[in-house]
């Protein structure tokens, strides 16, 4: 398990930004080469702390899709999709620790390019990115004896990928890693507003060797993704994303021979019972809203305390905080960076808004939010009512609402009263309510006294409106593989 507290030998600190060379303009990453857009075209990435613009991205058109598509067929037809699991063992090894070396070239251009803070693109995305493909890796010569029974496992063949901007190099981790280890080839497109790191790793790919074609880089918005979900020679699509795109992406591959994954929104509770140690429960409570702004499928965006407690919980949360610092992204003291697009920025405006309108409270700690730049103060939402907008929808901010209950039961009714299902949290010291807790709140991922634990091993996915399929772990391998027999 990776330690949050002290991080661990995955990642070097960056120590200055100088040594990072932002390029004036970035190409497309079709068959091992970089080429322009069909008609040159381009789009602007921002850095959403000061809203300049930090570089121009190609922006593929159909026609680019088709030529990725086709370098990823070609790969995989050839050298690729005949080579040994310990041969692209190797590759996914080398393109791992080249990670680690470049880790914080990585962090700083995460940083810049989404809004996160330093310090957790540097101690927590980078070392996770490096762990995802060392543990696929791991995999790559052993898929004979992943699936117990399956007589033959072999690759599912070309495959569209499509990410969000909230993680972005993990989530192309995520995506790359366990497609190469079952022997696929990929074409990924990362979101509009992060593309940068998704291009530096196909630096890194390059750099390890990785026969041309086997990973495609395409960048561009809505239009590049769906060009990628609906090729007709693409064989699986693996979507992160907006519960609503996810909607439209299982309309498009509905009656084709498509296989999809989507891992999509979530609005987890998060439990408070009035045995939990209630010092550790504020830090986690803090952990789990206020990790990357708040903009995080997992987030533990609704807070059920049980009523013994939560006037202590809230004032002990309030104070906490207080000491929270939201600023300079590359700022190693900031604990909350920028919001990543001018779009989200409103539309957590509107959605606090909301609360105020349909009769909630809302509280945010006096202090500094720098005025420029995409910055939300971290908020609380007092005496919501189940039926608030802010409760039901996915906020993806740094905005905590806050519910009590009186039972077992009561949490567990409150935090199922939602259509999302994707993970949640409790806090007791009482095994037995743990267990009841973790056990029937219906949702993929359940952390106990502890919140955003992650680790490449552990399955993660989602229920109802969550989506379908699962990354990480030997759950992971399914997506990618055929099993017969
Ligand atoms: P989004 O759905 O707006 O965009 C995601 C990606 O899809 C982007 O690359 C975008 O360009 C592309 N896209 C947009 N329209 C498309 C279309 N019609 N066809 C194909 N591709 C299209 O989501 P976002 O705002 O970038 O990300 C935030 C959302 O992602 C949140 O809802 C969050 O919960 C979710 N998310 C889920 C997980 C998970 O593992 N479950 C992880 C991270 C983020
Ligand atoms: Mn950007």
């Amino acid at each position: 398990m990776y330690d949050f507290i002290n991080g661990d030998e995955y990642a070097p600190a960056p120590e200055s930004t100088s040594e990072l060379n932002v390029k004036e303009q970035y190409g497309l990453f079709i068959h091992g080469e970089w080429c322009d857009a069909e008609g040159k075209k381009t789009f602007d990435t921002i850095d959403p702390s000061n809203q300049k613009v930090l570089s121009k991205v190609a922006l593929a058109s159909s026609n680019d899709v088709d030529k990725a598509v086709a370098a990823a067929r070609s790969a995989y037809n050839g050298e690729w999709g005949q080579m040994s699991g310990s041969d692209r063992g190797k590759y996914l090894y080398r393109i791992s620790r080249l990670i680690q070396e470049r880790s914080r070239e990585f962090a700083v251009l995460e940083t810049m390019d989404g809004g996160k803070p330093i310090r957790e693109s540097r101690d927590i995305d980078l070392p996770l990115v490096a762990a995802h493909f060392f543990y696929y890796a791991g995999w790559a010569d052993k898929l004979d004896y992943a699936f117990p029974g399956k007589q033959k496992v072999s690759s599912v063949g070309v495959v569209g990928q499509v990410i969000p901007w909230n993680f972005p190099l993990m989530m192309a981790a995520w995506k790359i890693a366990p497609a190469l280890a079952c022997g696929n080839t990929v074409i990924l497109k990362p979101a509009e507003t992060t593309s940068l790191t998704a291009l530096l790793l196909a630096e890194v790919i390059a750099e390890a060797g990785v026969p041309a074609g086997v990973v495609n880089i395409v960048t561009g918005a809505g239009d590049t993704g769906r060009a990628i979900v609906e090729h007709p020679d693409i064989d699986k699509i693996a979507f992160t994303g907006s519960t609503c795109v996810g909607k439209q992406i299982l309309k498009a591959v509905a009656g084709t021979e498509k296989t999809y994954t989507l891992e999509l929104g979530g609005k987890a509770a998060h439990v408070i019972m009035d045995d939990a140690a209630i010092d550790q429960a504020v830090e986690g409570i803090v952990n789990g809203i206020f990790f990357n702004q708040g903009n995080v499928c997992c987030a533990g965006s609704r807070l059920l305390v049980q009523e013994g407690v939560a006037e202590k919980v809230i004032k002990k949360l309030k104070k906490r905080m207080e000491s929270l610092i939201v600023g300079n992204p590359l700022d190693k003291n900031t604990d909350i960076g920028a919001i990543n697009s001018k779009e989200q920025l409103n539309t957590i405006k509107r959605m606090v808004k909301s609360a105020t309108k349909e009769g909630a409270e809302v509280w945010q700690p006096e202090g500094n939010v720098p005025r420029k730049g995409n910055y939300f103060p971290p908020t609380l939402i007092l005496d919501c009512a189940q039926s608030h907008t802010v409760v039901q929808q996915e906020i993806f901010g740094p905005v905590l609402t806050i519910q009590t209950f009186r039972t077992v039961n009561e949490a567990i009714e409150k935090a199922n009263n939602t259509e999302y299902g994707l993970s949640g949290g409790v806090w007791s010291d009482k095994g037995a309510k743990v267990f009841k807790l973790t056990d029937q709140i219906n949702a993929g991922i359940m952390w106990a006294n502890t919140y955003n634990a992650f680790d490449p091993a552990s399955p993660f996915g989602g229920f109802k409106e969550s989506g379908i399929g699962c990354e990480g772990g030997l759950h992971g391998l399914y997506p990618y593989v055929k099993l017969n027999g």
